[in-house]
């Protein structure tokens, strides 16, 4: 079958084969003298983070006697060095059937004795709150906050959404198509839960499904695990990418925006047969199935095999090796677009077109542009009919500048909308 070739073509593990060349490395890096270079993080540090998250994988590790083999990296500290964010990413043998985990933390220094909160845990969010704004500013902490309340909340109570909708999009632009290289699996392939697949695909620019808080771990080899926190309590990771944006950890990015390239990335081990996105999902700070999720109008399901599985939407079935349409959230306001630059055409060429507060004739009068103007709409909206140079319309278009002006006087190359509904977009 020609689909399972295919699949094959770009699976990928995440999973690490220890060997002694790593084993050398990370001896290294263990026992590098406090400060010797910046953004490394002290062996304290070190232990007391990679000792939290083995705790918290204990329960998983087939033998908890192997000597645990973990990656601290500092993303960014306060001023006064004594409150840190970081991560931890545990390296695993990949001969045997567990999942290599990478956790953001926070962590605060009393003295020489370091206590950590992992994401997700307890700790972790009464150290959110604890931790100064030069750290973590409120709006990124509250990306953090959705994530709690997510484990509480109903998000699939409306009736009227689909089926385990996640509020994502798929991670490339909207209406245009992938390829599911591999279906449902799991960090390690076969490991559980099946929290991540594979894509490929278009021109390989990996984009963000929805507004979210950047961060980096296991920055190596030109590559990364890259992750979004999104505000509505998903969190996506992306792993094997390379040209990186370079975008300092807590920046807010906006749906859409480039998170890097396709590739064959592997900053913390593991293995890939052809460039593609390893995309993830996590919630509450922890993997989740994408089983019955719905991400980009598809609702996702595991096959019998890690790898395998299927899409689907209206009920259409697409298996992994075929090609999805990303057809964007189906909840969830839509962030405010790029906008769009038209020229103002005013009845006669010294006559002034009227800029108002509203798309209403009665509206006060802002401004007022001349013709040939350039000017920036965001969205539109219907309002008082006005007899433009097209004939009579009631559509307005707003601008940058938060005024109106009615579609008959401005030229977009159109009749109809050319830039999406008002009521959509999230007010700012
Ligand atoms: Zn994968």
């Amino acid at each position: 079958m020609a689909a399972s070739t295919q699949a094959r073509s770009s699976t990928c593990q995440f999973s690490h084969r220890r060997t002694a060349a790593l084993a050398i490395a990370l001896a290294g890096l263990l026992y590098a003298p406090a400060g010797l270079a910046a953004g490394q993080p002290d062996a304290a540090l070190r232990q007391a983070a990679s000792a939290a998250l083995l705790q918290q994988t204990a329960a998983l590790r087939a033998s908890a006697a192997l000597p645990p083999e973990t990656w601290v990296d500092l993303g960014k500290s306060d001023p006064s060095g004594r409150w840190v964010m970081g991560s931890v990413t545990e390296q695993i043998d990949g001969s045997r059937d567990e999942t290599p985990r990478s956790k953001l933390f926070l962590a605060r220094r009393d003295g020489q004795r370091w206590t950590v909160g992992l994401e997700g845990s307890e700790t972790f969010f009464s150290m959110l709150e604890q931790a100064p704004t030069s750290l973590l500013a409120e709006a990124e902490k509250s990306a953090f906050r959705s994530q709690r309340k997510s484990a509480t909340a109903r998000p699939n109570a409306a009736p009227q959404l689909l089926a385990g909708e996640t509020g994502l999009g798929l991670p490339w632009p909207e209406g245009v198509a992938w390829y599911m290289g591999g279906g449902p699996h799991g960090n390690s392939g076969d490991s559980r839960p099946f929290d991540s697949i594979d894509f490929s695909g278009g021109d390989g620019r990996v984009l963000a499904p929805r507004d979210g808080r950047i961060y980096k771990s296991c920055i190596r080899n030109g590559s990364a695990i890259v992750q979004l926190v999104h505000d509505n309590g998903y969190t996506t990771r992306y792993y094997h990418m390379v040209n990186l944006p370079t975008l300092a950890d807590g920046t807010l990015v906006r749906k859409g925006a480039y998170l890097g390239q396709i590739g064959n990335g592997l900053p913390c081990g593991g293995s890939t047969t052809g460039p593609h996105v390893h995309f993830s999902l996590s919630q509450n700070g922890q993997a989740i199935a994408v089983n019955g999720k719905t991400v980009g109008g598809w609702q996702f399901f595991e096959g019998a095999q890690p790898y395998a599985g299927y899409a689907l939407r209206n009920g259409r079935r697409v298996n992994t090796g075929g090609s999805l349409v990303n057809y964007g959230a189906d909840q969830g306001p839509t962030p405010e677009p790029q906008p769009r630059t038209v020229t103002v055409k005013a009845p006669s060429a010294n006559q002034l077109v009227n800029l108002r507060a509203n798309p209403s004739l009665s509206a006060a009068v802002v401004a007022t542009a001349r013709n040939g103007d350039r000017i920036q709409i965001v969205c539109h909206a219907y309002g008082d009919e006005v007899n433009g140079n097209w004939g009579r319309t009631r559509l307005w278009n707003r601008l940058t500048t938060n005024t109106w002006v009615s579609d008959g006087f401005v030229d977009t190359g159109s009749n109809e909308p050319v830039v999406p509904a008002c009521s959509t977009l999230k007010r700012p």
